[in-house]
């Protein structure tokens, strides 16, 4: 199972996907630092993620 994690952000709507947790929190916050100056904290990354099959 992967992870996948919807951006909130208004009209960001960036969807991202990683293999583990680890590796979606990192993304998640480079994506957040990139598009919005800002960072989210991984326990709230963690209940937005949910689980999508591999590919
Ligand atoms: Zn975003």
């Amino acid at each position: 199972m992967s992870k996948q994690w919807a951006c909130n952000e208004h009209e960001c709507g960036v969807v991202i996907t990683a293999a583990d947790l680890d590796e979606l929190v990192a993304k998640v916050n480079q994506h957040f630092t990139e598009a919005h100056d800002s960072y989210e904290l991984e326990e709230m990354i963690e209940d937005a993620a949910i689980d999508v099959a591999d590919a």
